[in-house]
């Protein structure tokens, strides 16, 4: 081997182990740069994820999104109770569950001053045009009773908007008053009593929203929203319940009014928008 060979062999060695030395320290700053950028990395993603307050008000905010969207229609059950009954039973129920007092389960409506017409027609051509009107809107509508004749007291009568988880009891009333002048519609909801405090707010808000609605649609006296703790039928249920007298049948102008099929359908319609938007909106 010439000497300027073994030079040249010489120097490529050098270079060589140069070169893997060089490599071997530039690695681990690589390797270190490394490390920091992992750092950095984990250090931005803490940053990024969010304080515990703002989280809790998130989940608070997905919970109340994932809360049952309003009922529809076909998932919600009207009950309608026609008052009174041409026959009337003079024996007692308890006027409320735990209550001494005893009332008389069904001593008769009232009746039109001129028309001579019983309550209990008015209330049944009223309940039966508004169960068709409310099924037509798509809810499922369940009647106390279709039969005139069939007398049931008002525990029963609570019962049956019980047994039927029903979203809205409404019983069909006309007034009547020893003054003849007195006219006009209200709306009788339960008290905040012990037996109906659960219902006693949504009865209270359903029973305006309809009398409102009333008011407006057929233009009679607006006797507003009377809250009773005496009502057998108010006192027995769990459901929200609502009574509507829909004008006197004591005053001539309102008794031939509500004798007549135009403004029993008349009534029926705005009772049927009326519940419509206390339960819909
Ligand atoms: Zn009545």
């Amino acid at each position: 081997m010439s000497k300027i060979k073994k030079n040249l062999l010489v120097s490529i060695c050098i270079f060589i182990i140069g070169g893997i030395i060089y490599g071997a320290i530039h690695m681990d700053i690589v390797k270190g740069e490394s490390v920091q950028a992992i750092k950095i990395k984990v250090e931005n993603i803490n940053i990024t994820k969010k304080p515990a307050v703002l989280k809790v008000k998130e989940e608070k905010k997905a919970m109340v999104a994932q809360k049952p969207v309003l009922k529809k229609r076909s998932d919600m059950v009207i009950v309608i109770d026609p008052g009174h009954a041409s026959a009337n039973s003079l024996a007692k129920e308890q006027q409320a569950p735990g209550s001494n007092i005893m009332k008389i389960k069904e001593s008769g409506g009232a009746q039109g001053i001129k028309t001579k017409t019983p309550e209990y027609v008015v209330n049944m051509a009223v309940a039966v045009r508004l169960k068709s009107l409310l099924e037509k809107k798509g809810y499922t509508v369940i009647m106390t009773k279709t039969q005139n004749k069939l007398m049931l007291g008002n525990i029963a009568r609570a019962k049956v908007g019980n047994t039927a988880k029903a979203d809205l009891v409404i019983r069909i009333h006309a007034d009547s008053n020893n003054n003849s002048s007195v006219k006009g519609a209200s709306m009788l909801v339960p008290a905040d009593t012990k037996n109906t405090n659960a219902i006693y707010k949504t009865s209270k808000r359903y029973g305006t929203i309809v009398l409102n609605n009333l008011i407006g649609s057929v233009g009679m006296t607006n006797r507003g929203v009377v809250e009773r703790n005496d009502l057998t039928g108010f006192n027995w249920s769990v459901v929200p319940v609502i009574l509507v007298e829909m004008g006197f049948q004591s005053n001539d102008y309102e008794d031939k009014l509500l004798a007549t099929v135009s403004y029993q359908n008349k009534l029926s319609k705005a009772l049927s928008e009326g519940i419509d938007k206390a339960l819909i909106n």
